[in-house]
C-alpha cells in the first residue's frame, strides 16, 4: 500500500494574527527551556471556546445580535480565570490569545487558576446603561454552563467594571436559584467584592515599577514617568508613583495626552477628570498626541491602555529606559526584540499587571470563606505576592540573560508543565 503523505496541518478557527503571536511566544520559550514536546503541543491551543449570539433589544425598539465569546485556555491548576471585555476588536483569536496569557499570568503568580478570557464585540461607548445591562445579562445566560465558582470566574477587563460584574453575578444567581457571589470577581464591595480590588492592577504596576527601578539601577533622584491611559490602571499607577516622589511628566486618555516637563499635579488632574470627564483642557500641562507621548524622553514608560501600542512602526523612536506593561500585550513581538537589543528593559504584562488577578484571587477566597479582610490586609498580601514574583523574574533574568518576559514565561510555564506531567494525559 502506498503511504499517503498527509497535507493536513492542524488549524483552529482561533488562529488569527493575534492568537498566532501568543502561540509563537510559547513556541519560542518552549524551545528555549526544552519543554517536553507533548506538553508543548497540548498548550498551543485553547481547551475550549464558546461563541454565542447575544440578541439585545435596543432603546429604539429594534433588536441587534452581538457576538460574544468565552475561551478557556487551560484549567490544569484550577478553575479558569480571566476578564470579560467589551470592544469592537473582540474576536475569537483575540480572546484565545489573551486566555493563553492569563494561563501564564496565573501560573507565574502561583494562583490556583487556569486561564480564560471572554468578551462581546460591540462599541460600549455607543450603548446606554440599559442596553449594556440587557447585553451583559443575555451574554451571561448564554455562557452560563461554562462559568461558576469552581469552573470559571470572570472579572472586569477593557470597558467592563464593577457594575458589569454585579449584573453577571445577579443573572447567574437568579438562574441557579441562590446568591453566588464567587462566580465573579471585581464586584462592588457591598455585594461581596474585596477592598483594594478596584486599585489592585494599578497598585501592582506601581509596585513593579519601583522594584524594577531600584533593581535595574535607573538612577534618578526623581524618575520621570510617562503613563499612557488614565483609566482604572493608568490613573491609579500615576497617583501612586506621584505619591512616592516620581515625576509624572505625561498621561493620556482616548482623546490625547497632557505633558508638563516639571511634572503634572496628579491629584489636581484627577479632580479635574472627575469633574469634566476628560483630561483635555487641564491648565497644568500642554496637550500632545498619543504618539508624541509614547516617544517622550523619560525614565519609565507605562503603556496602560490598549494592545500593540509599541510596534515596528514607532519602536525606534522610544526613548524610555524602562517599560512597564500595565495593559495586556502593549508591545508587539518585533518591538520587544528591538527594545531588548537596545538595552531597554521591559517588565512584561503577565508580571506588571498581575495585581488585578491576584486581588481577584483574594476576593474569591474571601467569598468562599465568608470572611472579609481590611484594605490594609489586602494590600499587604498583594505586595508579598508581587514582591516574590518580581524577585523570581528579575533574578532569573539576570542569571540566565533571558529578557524579563521570557524569564516570566519560563517560570509560569515551568510550573504548569510540572502539574500537567504529574496529572498525565487522559485517557
Ligand atoms: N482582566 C484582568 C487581567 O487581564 C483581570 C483578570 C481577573 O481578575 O480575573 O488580568
Amino acid at each position: 500500500m502506498v503511504a499517503v503523505k498527509s497535507a493536513y496541518t492542524p488549524t483552529m478557527e482561533c488562529e488569527t494574527e493575534h492568537f498566532l503571536m501568543a502561540q509563537r511566544q510559547l513556541d519560542e520559550i518552549a524551545r528555549e527551556m526544552g519543554l517536553d514536546p507533548e506538553l508543548h503541543e497540548r498548550l498551543r491551543y485553547p481547551k475550549r471556546a464558546l461563541i454565542v449570539s447575544v440578541p439585545v433589544r435596543l432603546d429604539n425598539g429594534s433588536v441587534h445580535s452581538f457576538t460574544g465569546y468565552r475561551v478557556h485556555h487551560d484549567v490544569t491548576l484550577g478553575p479558569a480565570k480571566g476578564g470579560i471585555r467589551f470592544h469592537p476588536e473582540v474576536n475569537l483569536g483575540e480572546v484565545s490569545g489573551l486566555a493563553m496569557l492569563m494561563t501564564w499570568k496565573c501560573a507565574l503568580m502561583n494562583l490556583p487558576y487556569g486561564g480564560a478570557k471572554g468578551g462581546i464585540r460591540c462599541e460600549p461607548w455607543n450603548l446606554s446603561t440599559g442596553e449594556l445591562e440587557r447585553m451583559t445579562r443575555r451574554y451571561t445566560s448564554e455562557i452560563i454552563n461554562l462559568i461558576g465558582p469552581d469552573k470559571d470566574i470572570p472579572a472586569p477587563d477593557m470597558y467592563t467594571n464593577e457594575q458589569t460584574m454585579a449584573w453577571i453575578m445577579d443573572t447567574y444567581s437568579i438562574n441557579v436559584g441562590h446568591t453566588v457571589p464567587s462566580v465573579v470577581t471585581g464586584k462592588p464591595v457591598s455585594i461581596g467584592g474585596s477592598y483594594g480590588r478596584h486599585e489592585a492592577t494599578g497598585r501592582g504596576v506601581a509596585y513593579c515599577t519601583r522594584r524594577a527601578v531600584s533593581r535595574f539601577g535607573i538612577s534618578a533622584s526623581q524618575p520621570a514617568v510617562v503613563v499612557q491611559g488614565f483609566g482604572n490602571v493608568g490613573a491609579v499607577t500615576a497617583s501612586l508613583l506621584h505619591d512616592s516622589g516620581y515625576k509624572v511628566i505625561a498621561v493620556s486618555d482616548v482623546n490625547g495626552g497632557l505633558y508638563n516637563a516639571d511634572g503634572l499635579d496628579i491629584p489636581r488632574l484627577k479632580a479635574y477628570q472627575c469633574e469634566m470627564g476628560k483630561l483635555m483642557g487641564f491648565s497644568g500641562g500642554k496637550s500632545i498626541s498619543n504618539s508624541e507621548l509614547l516617544e517622550l524622553p523619560c525614565d519609565v514608560l507605562i503603556p496602560a491602555a490598549l494592545g500593540n501600542q509599541i510596534n515596528a512602526k514607532n519602536v525606534s523612536k522610544i526613548k524610555a529606559r524602562l517599560i512597564v506593561e500595565g495593559a495586556n500585550g502593549p508591545t508587539s513581538p518585533e518591538a520587544d526584540q528591538y527594545l531588548h537589543e537596545k538595552g531597554i528593559i521591559v517588565v512584561p504584562d503577565i508580571l506588571a499587571n498581575a495585581g488585578g488577578v491576584t486581588v481577584s484571587y483574594f476576593e474569591w477566597v474571601q467569598g468562599l470563606m465568608h470572611l472579609f479582610w481590611s484594605e490594609g490586609e489586602v494590600n499587604e498580601r498583594l505586595e508579598q505576592i508581587m514582591g516574590k514574583a518580581c524577585d523570581q523574574v528579575f533574578d532569573m533574568s539576570q542569571k540566565s540573560g533571558l529578557r524579563p518576559r521570557m524569564a516570566a514565561l519560563r517560570i509560569g510555564i515551568g510550573r504548569l508543565a510540572e502539574a500537567k506531567r504529574l496529572r498525565g494525559l487522559y485517557p
